[in-house]
């Protein structure tokens, strides 16, 4: 069976398209390759740092390999936090930190409109191919939820009534900006 090494130990995500291509592929993590270094993603797009990270393991593994980054692109702050998303109140910030930054930065502003990104990056036979998911809606003026993580207590889908943080889980992973990225993923995978 050809191997294929997700860029990530988030066990969850693993666990989730492994449920789904294991036929096709056998999907190693991180750690399954013994990898325990911190992977550079120093890139000013999100797209970019997406290759960056498949590229990283890529030059050093020799095999087929994806990655993923995600940010949140708010309209009335040119795009910010973006790639920046997961530091965006500074270096190791936490959730609650970032959220409290971006509603002040968004305090009294009427446009809050905003969007999820998630690019993955796929080196496949060393041909780079990229998959985009994206979900937009608004950030609301005060935190709400306990579900879910970063700044899913403010973001509030366009079409729902409920922010990603008040969502069952399951919700939350059908129609988010890393469920539509990773199905298009499987999509191609289960074709090759
Ligand atoms: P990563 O590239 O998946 O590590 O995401 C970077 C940052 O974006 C995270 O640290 C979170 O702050 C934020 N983020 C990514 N995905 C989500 C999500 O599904 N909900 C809320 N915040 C997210």
């Amino acid at each position: 069976m050809k191997k294929l090494i997700f860029a990530t130990n988030n066990k969850h995500k693993l666990e989730e398209i492994r449920a789904i291509v294991g036929n096709h592929y056998k999907l190693l993590s991180l750690s399954d390759i013994n990898f325990s270094g911190e992977i550079p993603e120093t890139s000013p797009t999100i797209a970019e740092n997406a290759i960056q990270k498949a590229r990283y393991i890529l030059d050093l593994y020799a095999g087929n390999c994806f990655a993923d980054d995600t940010g949140l692109e708010v309209d009335a702050l040119n795009g910010a936090p973006g790639v920046y998303s997961a530091r965006y109140a500074g270096e190791n910030a936490t959730y609650a930190e970032n959220v409290n930054k971006l509603l002040h930065e968004l305090h009294g502003i009427k446009n809050r409109k905003a969007c999820f990104k998630t690019v993955i990056a796929l080196f496949l036979e060393e041909q780079l191919y990229q998959f985009e998911g994206k979900i937009c809606g608004t950030i609301t003026t005060e935190t709400s939820g306990e579900s879910g993580f970063g700044y899913d207590p403010v973001f509030l889908p366009d079409g729902y009534q409920q922010t990603f943080a008040e969502m069952d889980a399951s919700l939350k992973n059908k129609i988010s900006h890393r469920a539509i990225a990773s199905q298009k993923l499987i999509q191609f995978l289960q074709k090759q």
